[in-house]
């Protein structure tokens, strides 16, 4: 228990209380939390030297005097020109784009410079050296070393953190244990745990940062690859769930219903799902498609192969517009069948209690609704199958509540985001996957510009010819704050609808859709227009995910670099579900680089993998899923964009220590078992276990 990491810092001799209260300030209240507070990055720092014996193309640090400078005003910024003298020479030093050099260095003052040295015309010259102004009391460089550069505040600059560190970490890396045995070690080319938090915080070279650095990612995604296999066991141990039966007979009867052949590709992940329906243990599948791919229809098959076994479904959407808009699906799908589907959302749950009676004695069939259906007090008589749409969690709540009510459905996400490989690798281990990996036939790929917004015009007249070739389009308005407060959503949307209604699209009939209304005003709208009483809809990302109105062929998106990759993605999906060409077009002055690059990047591909796999590398996986993604464990040094190969490893290394030990419940195992329940246990379920 007594963990000499654990040990808070106002103990340690050397930091002093009011560095300590800072340190407190940041969140660093352990030794353990101050030992993981990783340099962002190192500065090389040369030993100082006198002006006559630098050398060219070597990075070098002198001290001297200005003795003369000068500004060159010229197109973007000038530059700014300064000779520095000491004992031996002079050096000249120049800087591009640096008005506001000017009065900040002047003649007869100090500075030390670090720069690399090129010779002109024999004499020695350093473009865009650091710099910092000194006196003579700044003491020397002495030595070549690489400086830490950490995350710093106002109140505590890198420097005294580094000092800090300076103090502890010896002590604090000889108080830690070796979590894996040197077999290990060696065939992974790794160095000790202890030499690792040394060499992060005081590497000698960048090799020793590489090293330490590696071995850190090596930690961190063992730890992960560790957690999801103890998870994986206690799931797989404890959970086991209804076995179905499924002849030809019900496959045909089921296929039947569908107006349509299902793909090959649907039919293999349809079978997947029956194999682990039919395996006694419960199914923990993530099935997913692109956009428009047909997943819910996947899913239907398995619900309706649930309900042929006397069971019942449930399906989850993330909004209650997407659960209305399923249950209008999945109700016009199964008019004139036996089974009786339910809609459950906040305002059926005061009313409908008939429904919930219903539900409970089992002649509802499928219940349809929000994850808040799961989580509040409704009874099943006999739920074999959740099917969760659009939500990556890993609902561990969602299941240990079914649990409680002695429920042990089969699970299966759905997801149009397709998981990257190296996600999968790791957060998704311990779901199987099921791929779509192909669209219905007759879909187009659906063509996608971008235009300026002084381009604007050209994207209503397109909007206008579909009109009038009977088709519908979308305008899709960004969220304009990140507060949370839906009426400056609102406010934009009103504004953009009274400039198109009462301007380019004078002539057309248009509806407005957001979050704000109520439930049974969305539901009509939806309805209106659905059947064609509308030619636009203009909405807040409310449509996000899973409307479905064929006739729609054309995807307008204001602002679009509002908007990240995988939901600029989400959005265009929305068009494209019948058989005529359709368009998706972003409206965007790309203010930004990033911007500019993820409207090039959706112009030129349509591929949901590979604009995933775009996605994370231009924002890396803390931001992939936004917030939808909550549930999902930080990590501090792995970099999953940059990580496959030592997934992979990780991996079978974390496989083979499970095989060996399949709790951590071994001795030599201990502090790894420890640190996995406090890093992810809340996360992975893994609490309970330790
Ligand atoms: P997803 O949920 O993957 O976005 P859906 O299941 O909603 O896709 O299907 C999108 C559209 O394609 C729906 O209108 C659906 O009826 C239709 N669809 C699904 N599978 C097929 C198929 N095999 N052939 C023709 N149309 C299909
Ligand atoms: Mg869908």
């Amino acid at each position: 228990m007594s963990d000499p990491l654990d040990q808070s810092i106002d103990h340690i001799k050397g930091i002093g209380v009011a560095r300590a209260t800072r340190l407190r300030e940041m969140g660093l209240t352990k030794v353990r939390d101050l030992i993981e507070y990783f340099p962002r990055r190192y500065q090389f720092e040369a030993e100082e030297m006198p002006i006559a014996d630098l050398q060219a193309d070597q990075i070098h640090t002198v001290r001297g005097e200005i003795s003369a400078c000068d500004y060159l005003r010229g197109a973007r910024g000038g530059r700014f020109e300064a000779t520095l003298t000491d004992d031996t020479d002079s050096l000249s030093l120049v800087w591009f784009n640096a008005s506001w050099l000017r009065g900040k260095i002047t003649p007869g003052m100090k500075i030390r410079v670090r720069g690399k040295v090129k010779f002109f015309r024999n004499l020695p010259q350093m473009a865009n050296p650091n710099w910092q102004a000194i006196d003579d009391e700044t003491p020397m460089v002495e030595e070549s070393k690489l400086r830490p550069i950490y995350p710093a505040t106002a109140d505590m600059p890198s420097a005294t953190i580094e000092k800090v560190f300076e103090k502890i970490i010896d002590d604090a890396a000889g108080q830690m244990s070796e979590w894996f045995e040197p077999s290990l070690r060696e065939k992974n080319r790794l160095i000790s745990r202890p030499e690792a938090y040394k060499k992060i915080h005081h590497p000698a070279t960048y090799a020793d940062a590489y090293s330490a650095h590696r071995r850190l990612v090596y930690d961190e995604l063992m730890l992960l690859q560790l957690g999801l296999g103890m998870a994986r066991r206690k799931r797989g141990d404890r959970l086991s769930a209804p076995v179905v039966r499924v002849d030809k007979l019900l496959d045909e009867r089921i296929r039947k219903r569908f107006g349509f052949e299902l793909t090959n590709a649907q039919r293999r992940c349809a079978f997947d799902i029956v194999r682990d329906m039919q395996s006694g243990n419960a199914m923990n599948r993530l099935l997913q498609g692109d956009v428009g791919s047909g997943k819910t229809a996947v899913a239907l098959y398995a619900m309706l192969v649930a309900i042929a076994n006397k069971l019942q479904a449930a399906i989850l959407a993330p909004t209650e517009v997407l659960a209305e808009q399923h249950f209008l699906n999945i109700s016009r799908f199964l008019a004139s069948s036996g089974v009786n589907v339910a809609l459950f959302t906040q305002r059926t749950k005061k009313g409908n209690v008939a429904l919930r009676e219903m539900l409970a004695e089992g002649q509802v069939h499928i219940a349809v609704g929000t994850q808040a259906l799961i989580q509040g007090d409704i009874d099943f008589a006999n739920l074999g199958i959740v099917v969760v749409d659009e939500q990556h969690r890993f609902g561990v709540r969602q299941r240990a509540t079914l649990k409680e009510k002695g429920l042990s459905p089969h699970y299966l996400v759905m997801t149009a985001t397709p998981i990257p490989r190296t996600l999968a690798l790791s957060f998704f281990a311990d779901f199987d996957v099921s791929t779509i990996n192909e669209l219905p036939p007759g879909r187009q790929v659906i063509e996608t510009t971008w235009l300026r917004r002084d381009q604007a015009a050209k994207a209503y007249d397109l909007v206008k010819r579909e009109v009038k070739l009977g088709r519908q389009a979308y305008i899709v308005v960004p969220k304009i704050d990140d507060t949370g407060l839906q009426e400056a959503d609102v406010a934009s949307l009103d504004k953009l609808f009274e400039t198109l209604s009462s301007g380019p699209l004078r002539s057309l009939r248009l509806l407005k859709l957001h979050g704000r209304m109520s439930s049974e005003e969305k539901k009509e709208i939806m309805r209106a227009f659905r059947d064609r009483e509308a030619d636009v809809l203009v909405a807040t990302t409310v449509i996000e995910v899973g409307v479905d109105v064929p006739n729609a062929t054309i995807m307008l998106i204001e602002s679009a670099e509002s908007f990240g990759l995988a939901q600029l993605h989400q959005l265009r999906g929305r068009v494209g579900r019948g058989s005529d060409q359709s368009y998706c077009v972003l409206l965007s002055d790309a203010p930004t680089q990033d911007a500019a690059d993820r409207m090039r990047t959706m112009v030129e591909t349509s591929d949901g993998f590979e604009l995933a796999e775009a996605d994370l590398k231009m924002r890396g996986p803390g931001d992939f899923f936004g917030t939808r993604q909550s549930g999902l464990p930080q990590l501090k040094v792995a970099d999953l964009t940059q990580e496959l190969e030592m997934l992979k490893v990780c991996r079978d290394d974390a496989q083979a220590i499970l095989k060996e030990d399949p709790d951590l419940a071994m001795e030599k195992h201990r502090a790894l078992r420890d640190e996995i329940v406090r890093r992810f246990g809340e996360q992975l379920g893994l609490a309970q276990i330790g």
